[in-house]
């Protein structure tokens, strides 16, 4: 017997020419093979008679040949074999090209035949079929055939044979779903699961497989986050007593709204609670989350612990520490910025006062959770636009200090069936309503001949003293595409649109300390209009920015686009968004009008959820979630429903326990987790 983990190149025919294809897949050892699913079947099963064939629809029948086969040379490298076959409703002809093979087909003989017959001409014909004789073992005809995901140079029929010499010579993975469970929730043992999947007798036996699988992604998935749950749960530490809000709420420039207040409230009981906090604040665009980190950060202080505030861009954690700095400075808070862009001297200096907990508040990018960083007392790991950290990188977190508290914040308003599965480790806060006098920010869909007015806006704005962003959906130029590019826009703004205002280029291609530069310049009132790509998208504020226009809006999703418009409309000032696009699809526009009358990151995000489905909603590499290999987050989110229940029940009931499967269990979620980190930037 052979083991899960040893390599493909056991297998016969697969030697390391063949090897290299399948690592293309990520398939380096059996088990990799084993779990590399069909993304569908083709039912072979059933048996059509030929005068019942459908142009194009492929299918399996049975058939005698009536003729000796003749292959007729047309041209170099190009040869056709003819044969006529029929059985007792219709005669069929069948060309082959370049299958000497199909010479052997015997006259007088019967054959399994499975294709598709075309209809361009008069009579029927069908081309390439694949076939066998009566006695053979089926592969090809007269069963439900699995289609694999491939590379170029690996055929279906390679991967097919190497899956089903890995099951003959090793056992399918461990079982991790205890028979209880399985029994209650009707779901095939891993055994047959694995088997089935591969080589299903029937359809039936296919879904029943693929239910199983999806099953336990899930399952493996929501115990893992139960168990970190659960690890946190367990963990002592100091009881914050000192929750006087006060002198912080004192120095603030604004009344807290209800809901801010509503939220620092639940912060203030986490944090006296003497168990380490877990939560999540969801809140729209401009909901005002900076302040809600901020008093949490205070209330650390005031504790005696340090703060860590992560942020996804360095653009944002500069903005971050400007204002915080100058809020939490005069209440005695020492602020530091820790930066991937610092110079490895002035990480250095900074890592060195964090150590000796000469800083109060640390604010930085992800070099912040880097291990070369040590707290003397970390008390409060705040993530900023939470989407970006992934699970693994939570549970990385809290390994820092002394089990610190933890507090994550989303502006992607995340429906609750998605949210539960990507923070089910989390308590959950909404910011639910906007800082009083916050405008809505008035939206239009243009179309090109719209371009001279658009410009005239711009000026008008920029002549008022405002500031304008212009968001391209690219950097570059790409042949073939006509989308604006960020680069060129912009030259083309500065030079042939507006000589005499002062145009800005801000794309992700830039260097960090160069995007930084240019972005706090703008934010300084230094530049008119800021020329970019969606690296403005995340949290940046410049509330004299009046005026954003949209180029090739339908490029982007609509969650998207609400991210991007609440860059504007943060001041006092009438804010406005134009949306650009040359796209004439009536869904698409239907879909862009929706989006400027609503205002409501909720319902766009649902809306933005149905039409795209959770891997585009977030882009891939953003979730943080594991790649799934079975599993749709669009279309199994009721299995996940029923999964979840099944990981708690089970975890409660035996989670601790040393049995076989809950040792196997634990190390899948480990390999889950891993992978999960390994789709992260
Ligand atoms: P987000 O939730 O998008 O992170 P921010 O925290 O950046 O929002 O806040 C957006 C703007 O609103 C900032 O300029 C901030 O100073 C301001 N702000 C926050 N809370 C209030 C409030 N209660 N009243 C007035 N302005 C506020
Ligand atoms: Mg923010």
């Amino acid at each position: 017997m052979a083991r899960l983990s040893d390599p493909i190149t056991i297998l016969r025919g697969i030697g390391p020419a063949k090897a290299k294809l399948f690592a293309q897949l990520n398939i380096f050892t059996l088990e990799d093979l084993i779990c590399h699913f069909p993304r569908g079947y083709e039912d072979r099963t059933k048996l059509a008679t030929i005068s019942s064939l459908q142009p194009d629809v492929p299918a399996c029948f049975r058939a005698m040949v009536m003729n000796t086969p003749r292959t007729s040379h047309i041209r170099k490298g190009l040869d056709l074999t003819k044969v006529q076959v029929a059985d007792h409703t219709a005669r069929l002809n069948l060309t082959f090209f370049n299958n000497r093979y199909a010479e052997q087909l015997q006259y007088g003989k019967e054959y399994y035949f499975y294709g598709a017959v075309s209809g361009d001409f008069i009579g029927y014909n069908m081309t390439n079929p694949v076939y066998e004789t009566l006695d053979s073992q089926p592969v090809t005809t007269r069963r439900v055939l699995p289609v694999y995901p491939l590379t170029a140079g690996l055929s279906n029929a390679n991967v097919l044979k190497a899956v089903r010499q890995a099951l003959a010579v090793c056992d399918a993975p461990e079982e991790i779903i205890p028979e209880g469970i399985r029994e209650r929730y009707g779901i095939l043992p891993a055994e047959r699961a694995y088997t089935a999947i591969h080589e299903p007798e029937d359809m039936a036996q296919a879904e029943e497989a693929k239910k199983r699988l999806i099953f336990e992604e899930f399952f493996v998935f929501s115990a893992g986050l139960s168990l970190m749950r659960q690890a946190r749960a367990e963990k002592r530490c100091p009881v914050y007593d000192n929750l006087n809000l006060k002198p912080f709420l004192g120095c603030l420039p604004f009344r807290l709204t209800g809901a801010q207040l509503r939220v620092i409230d639940q912060i203030r009981e986490d944090l006296g609670k003497g168990t380490p906090m877990n939560r999540l604040v969801q809140g729209d665009v401009g909901s005002g989350k900076t302040m809600v980190a901020a008093a949490a950060a205070y209330l650390a202080v005031t504790n005696h612990h340090q703060a860590a505030l992560m942020a996804p861009t360095e653009i944002l954690a500069e903005q971050h520490y400007t204002s915080l700095s100058k809020l939490l400075t005069p209440l005695g808070i020492r602020v530091g910025l820790l930066t991937g862009s610092m110079t490895p001297k002035n990480k250095t200096l900074l890592r060195e006062r964090i150590a000796a907990g000469e800083l109060d508040l640390v604010i930085g990018t992800h070099a912040l959770v880097t291990d070369s960083t040590v707290f003397s007392n970390l008390g409060l790991v705040i993530a900023d636009e939470q989407h970006r950290f992934g699970v693994k990188q939570r549970s990385k977190l809290s390994a820092k200090g002394q089990a610190p508290h933890l507090l994550v914040m989303s502006a992607t308003p995340i429906p609750r069936t998605l949210a539960l599965l990507m923070y089910g480790d989390l308590e959950v806060s909404v910011l639910d309503e906007l800082p009083p006098g916050r405008q809505t920010v008035d939206t239009f869909l243009v179309g090109e001949s719209y371009r001279p007015r658009i410009n005239a806006f711009i000026r008008k704005h920029a002549e008022n003293g405002n500031q304008i962003y212009v968001v391209c959906p690219a950097v570059e130029e790409t042949d073939g595409m006509s989308l604006k590019a960020a680069t060129e826009w912009a030259e083309t703004l500065q030079n042939a649109v507006f000589p005499d205002l002062r145009v800005a280029l801000l794309h992700g291609q830039m260097k960090g300390a160069d995007k930084d530069g240019v972005m706090s310049a703008f934010a300084k009132g230094e530049a008119d209009v800021l020329v970019a790509t969606t690296v403005i998208e995340v949290g940046v504020d410049v509330p004299n920015a009046t005026l954003m226009v949209i180029e090739d809006a339908d490029r982007f999703g609509l969650s998207q686009l609400h991210q991007l418009r609440g860059r504007v409309g943060r001041g006092k000032d009438k804010s406005y968004c134009i949306l650009t696009t040359h796209n004439r699809n009536p869904d698409t526009v239907a879909r862009l009008k929706a989006f400027c009358k609503t205002t409501d990151g909720f319902k766009i995000a649902q809306e933005d959820l149905k039409m795209r489905g959770p891997g585009d909603f977030f882009g891939a590499r953003q979730s943080g979630l594991p790649a799934f290999r079975m599993a749709s987050l669009g279309s199994d989110l009721d299995t996940l429903t029923v999964a979840q229940k099944a990981s708690r029940d089970w975890i409660e009931a035996c989670g601790d326990s040393d049995t076989p499967e809950a040792a196997a269990l634990r190390k899948r979620i480990g390999e889950l987790f891993d992978r999960a980190e390994g789709t992260m930037n």
